[in-house]
């Protein structure tokens, strides 16, 4: 797997301009930053001058914080009241969902003798947390009264559809108006955080305050009309075994696939333990030798197979690319993510430990270096 420094920091780059000089940009890197490594992305993005850092976990604000992330770090999502103790110990802001994790905030900063910075999160129609934006009447008012453990720093809430429906967006932000200006009131300096990367694209007005990008960062569309960001992730694997298939030749678990002719098979040194999705059995593609070639019968733990009849130059320690490019052909991310019936989302964050994360400011495509150290090549 090979990861793309330049590319990930042009795709902020072009975030940054969305947004404009109003806006500043909290790149959430939760889930080890999509898959492809949370230490070396927010290495990567500090110096572009982020506002801080979104995660979704304790653990992972804390190991940002390890990393010696000295910005403001933001779990967006509901904390355990176990972890509070923790969050705050790393100086994590928190966000509060509901008047009794409010409650556990204040407790959690007592015990501990700090003052807790608290993100209120509100539900506009995303439904799974924050407060409900229609009973803005019963939560307010326990907000705006001070409280020596807890500072009220932000308030945000998150898109359910801004990759398809423009109109489910405008809805939602009236609702979070709504909110916001009597929140307001009282607290008038709240940090507002409310787009995530389709969001960014379809209404970029209203990206005044602080962004949540994800996906876009990392290489993943944001919906049929938008533009595609660079693609940032590659995935190669080595051919570590190339076959004659005569007709009838079974293969893999099930035997759902057979030579139908004189056949000619490459098993690639990748499977579904390293993530590839193993949906695309008898439906994916890879390129091999600058030919695109078909994934063949079931994907197996560790190794896929692929058909390359017809294309010569087909040899033990070939490179196969299975996302990215490699000549004037390309796979994408999307694609892989469409074939295997999911989002960028899961395949990226599905790829597995096993796969070395290798990070280049090149410019060239993958393919031109086969002999690198770090591919799997068993
Ligand atoms: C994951 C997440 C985002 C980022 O969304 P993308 O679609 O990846 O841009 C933003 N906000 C919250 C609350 C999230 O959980």
């Amino acid at each position: 797997m090979r990861v793309r420094r330049d590319a990930l920091r042009r795709n902020f780059a072009r975030i940054a301009e969305k947004v404009g000089p109003r806006g500043r940009i909290l790149p959430m890197v939760k889930a080890n930053a999509y898959g492809l490594g949370a230490r070396s992305v927010v290495e990567s993005l500090t110096p572009l001058d982020p506002w801080g850092f979104g995660v979704a976990t304790v653990d992972e604000g804390m190991e940002l914080r390890e990393f010696g992330v000295t910005r403001p770090i933001v779990i967006c999502a509901p904390v355990p009241p176990d972890d509070l103790g923790r969050a705050l110990e790393a100086d994590l802001q928190v966000s509060v969902s509901s008047l009794r994790a409010l409650r556990a905030v204040e407790e959690a900063a007592r015990r501990a003798g700090r003052v807790a910075e608290v993100h209120v999160e509100v539900d506009t129609g995303m439904g799974r947390s924050g407060f409900d934006w229609r009973r803005v009447g019963e939560w307010l008012p326990h907000l705006t009264r001070r409280s020596p453990y807890r500072i009220w720093t932000g308030c945000f809430t998150h898109l359910h559809s801004a990759d398809e429906d423009g109109d489910s967006v405008d809805r939602q932000w009236e609702r979070f108006s709504g909110v916001l200006s009597r929140a307001r009131i009282a607290s008038p300096d709240l940090l507002v955080h409310v787009l995530n990367s389709a969001g960014l694209f379809l209404r970029p007005e209203l990206g005044e305050g602080v962004s949540r990008p994800g996906i876009f960062l990392y290489g993943g569309r944001v919906g049929r009309d938008q533009p595609a960001p660079e693609p940032v992730v590659s995935l190669h694997a080595r051919v570590v075994h190339v076959r004659d298939a005569p007709s009838g030749t079974t293969l893999g678990y099930g035997s759902t696939y057979a030579a139908s002719g004189e056949e000619r098979w490459a098993t690639l040194s990748i499977g579904y333990g390293d993530g590839l999705p193993r949906a695309l059995g008898n439906r994916g593609f890879a390129i091999v030798a600058g030919a695109r070639v078909p994934i063949i019968g079931r994907i197996s733990m560790d190794v896929t197979v692929v058909d390359i009849t017809g294309v010569s130059a087909v040899e033990e320690g070939v490179v196969a690319t299975l996302i990215g490019s490699q000549g004037s052909d390309a796979i994408t991310l999307d694609d892989v993510a469409e074939l295997a019936g999911t989002i960028s989302y899961e395949v990226l964050t599905g790829l597995t430990p096993r796969l070395p994360r290798i990070w280049s400011d090149d410019e060239r495509p993958a393919s031109t270096h086969r002999n690198d150290k770090g591919m799997r090549s068993s």
